[in-house]
């Protein structure tokens, strides 16, 4: 074992037992290399980060000037910065009329929690309503939202006056309706549900809930952390549903690989964190600089090259390509794909099998059977075709074994 890895396994605090642990000396598009120089194709993209791939030019070069200019000032909000309010701009050109003001945190859990505490603080109300196995952030507060008892036994208590409904269930949300109330509020939740394993909302249930929380004066939350920015083949996948949110979460690809996150509302709903209290939602670093400056030439250079355009294209050439006796189902929303197998041993063997033959894979936090496919989004058809032969070589050495 070498001296770094096992400095790594002695010093950086784990969070299992069987980290990967496989030890990075650079990156460059859709590869990670050792020090070795072995190179590893990367299928996962830091999980749903990575979109441009590694190493961008545009995104090193607007970070090293940036870095030349300035980098930490003041805490969050209080002095003009040209990366922070510019990206702002971008964001908000993009998006609804009413997604017309933004807060830059850290982290998507940040995000998550600021918007918490903002429907919270706008609708005097205390309760939120999520759905169940759904991921919305690690701290306290986010962590409330999971409704997986495993995860939340040894932490609690929690968060009190957090509920849950079935995830795109139309006929459920009728039987549930009474959970969304006049106590509410907010309603939170996905707009592709990731880590149960890449599901996809259908528009009528997201209609359903946007009357509902119309009618009963809640805010309606969507967590595009994991979906937004390219991932589905819309810059934001709720532009697929036809349905706008009061409240839109913002992380992990926005930082095109520097740590950034927002949520997004109408100004009149943010003005509640300027008063009673004042200073309602406070970071440091939040929309540090630099990142803001990774993130506007990382969605420049994303929505100047066409890549979003050929998402569903790659996505559906990965799915042809992905046939073995082994598959179960493959789910699938643009570049972001749930592969599922027998169970857990056989989907860490053929993660295993895929490391040996130089390719990054993973699974879900709340689906170990589903092998997880989020690549770059700069990945070509040539690539996709070497991946999936990896992936395919994987699986018959697993079932040879
Ligand atoms: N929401 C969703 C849907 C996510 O996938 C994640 C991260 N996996 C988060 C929130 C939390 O984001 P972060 O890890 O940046 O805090």
């Amino acid at each position: 074992m070498s001296q770094l890895r096992q400095l790594f396994l002695r010093r950086i605090a784990q969070t299992s037992d069987a980290p990967i642990s496989l030890e990075i000396a650079r990156g460059a598009g859709i590869y990670l290399y050792d020090p070795d120089g072995k190179a590893y194709l990367d299928l996962i993209a830091g999980i749903s980060v990575s979109s441009l791939g590694h190493a961008h030019p545009a995104v090193v070069d607007a970070v090293q000037q940036q870095a030349a200019s300035y980098m930490h000032t003041l805490v969050y909000g209080e002095l003009v910065l040209s990366p922070q309010v510019e990206l702002a701009e971008w964001l908000t050109s993009h998006l609804p009329d009413t997604l017309d003001n933004v807060y830059f945190t850290n982290s998507g859990t940040e995000a998550t929690e600021g918007a918490m505490k903002l429907a919270k603080r706008a609708t005097g109300r205390s309760e939120i309503v999520a759905c169940v196995r759904a991921y919305h952030g690690s701290t306290q507060g986010a962590a409330s939202l999971m409704s997986d008892d495993y995860f939340t036994r040894p932490y609690r208590p929690l968060l009190p006056g957090i509920k849950h409904i079935d995830f795109n269930c139309e006929y459920c949300l009728r039987e549930q309706m009474s959970i969304i109330n006049k106590r509410t509020a907010a309603v939170i939740i996905e707009t592709v549900q990731a880590e149960w394993g890449v599901r996809k909302p259908r528009p009528v249930w997201l209609r359903a809930l946007r009357q509902r929380c119309d009618e009963v004066g809640a805010l309606l939350v969507f967590d595009e952390i994991q979906a937004g920015i390219g991932r589905t083949g819309s810059l934001f996948a709720f532009e697929q549903y036809g349905v706008v949110p009061d409240i839109l979460l913002l992380a992990k690809a926005l930082g095109a690989g520097m740590p950034l996150g927002a949520f997004v509302a109408r100004k009149a709903l943010m003005h509640h964190l300027t008063h009673s209290p004042v200073l309602g939602h406070i970071s440091t670093f939040g929309g540090h600089p630099v990142s803001c400056a990774a993130a506007l030439a990382g969605l420049r250079a994303m929505s100047e090259s066409g890549l979003i355009d050929e998402v569903e294209h790659k996505g559906a050439l990965f799915e042809r390509l992905l046939r073995h006796s082994i598959i179960k189902d493959i789910r699938r929303a643009g570049l972001l794909m749930a592969v599922e197998l027998r169970d857990f041993e056989q989907v860490k063997a053929v993660i295993a099998a895929c490391l040996e033959r130089g390719l990054i894979t993973d699974w879900f936090l709340f689906n170990d059977r589903c092998l997880r496919i989020a690549p770059p989004l700069i990945i070509t058809p040539p690539e996709i075709e070497k991946a999936c032969s990896i992936l395919l070589e994987a699986m018959d050495a697993v079932c040879a074994s």
